[in-house]
């Protein structure tokens, strides 16, 4: 169950490992506060609000320069380069085999019009043929796709690593909760009024000593935790979608 006031309900855990649930309670003067609980008793019960703006700063501490930003693009258009050079050289190859069949084809076609093999045989070979060359075109029509899309994506998504604050705000509930577990690898959790995780990608990292002084986080690193690029996706991911929006 989705609640857009209390986003981090079911990816937020308490120190204890029991994920916190979340719900609305009736303020002295009549306002709906929300509050964040574990259901261990003494364990966390936070005010929403709070764990919100705790959340936000340190989102504010993850944002990317924008140095690191042109750095972080360059070497992903290196990697979709690369990638659709292969596609270029695969999409050849397919090409000549399907000349071939093509060719092949022919043959047959003509020793059937010259009365050397039986109408059953010509049918079989043909039958043969076109399958092969059915499948090779559905393939050659997928590696000739795809590229500007990639491309487009990839742009989008690291001109918004420089605000990772608004990215966050602006997010609905789902693609928050997505952020949460990405980013942190399903370890996000909450002890003594901080926020706490042993996985993180160093690249959003970088500030994390920062981010325990002002009390935000506090990142216990995991040793063996891949430090990859948060931002992109799978290539072999056939519809490639964004990991945030
Ligand atoms: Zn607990």
């Amino acid at each position: 169950m989705l609640d857009e006031n209390l986003p981090l309900r079911g990816v937020l855990h308490c120190h204890c490992g029991n994920l916190l649930s979340g719900a609305p309670s009736r303020g002295r003067h009549g306002g709906w506060y929300y509050y964040y609980k574990c259901k261990s008793p003494g364990h966390n019960n936070i005010s929403a609000k709070k764990a919100h703006e705790q959340f936000l700063e340190a989102c504010e501490l993850m944002s990317l320069t924008a140095n690191e930003v042109k750095v972080l693009k360059e070497k992903a258009v290196e990697g979709v380069e690369r990638h659709h050079a292969e596609e270029q050289r695969m999409l050849k190859e397919k090409k000549a085999q399907l000349d071939n069949l093509q060719e092949k084809l022919f043959a047959v076609e003509e020793t059937w019009i010259n009365d050397q093999i039986s109408k059953d045989t010509y049918e079989r070979w043909c039958s043969n043929y076109n399958g092969e060359i059915n499948s090779l075109n559905v393939e050659i029509l997928r590696l000739g796709k795809q590229e500007t899309h990639l491309f487009k994506l990839l742009d989008r998504n690291l001109s918004l690593a420089t605000d990772i604050r608004g990215l966050f705000e602006k997010a609905d509930t789902v693609a928050k909760q997505e952020f949460v577990n990405l980013r942190f690898d399903r370890n996000l959790y909450y002890e003594k009024g901080i926020y706490r995780t042993p996985t993180m990608f160093d690249i959003l990292s970088r500030n994390h000593l920062k981010m325990s002084e002002k009390c935000l986080l506090i990142f216990e690193k995991k040793k063996g935790f891949p430090i990859g690029n948060p931002f992109g996706w799978s290539r072999r991911d056939s519809n490639p979608r964004p990991n945030m929006v």
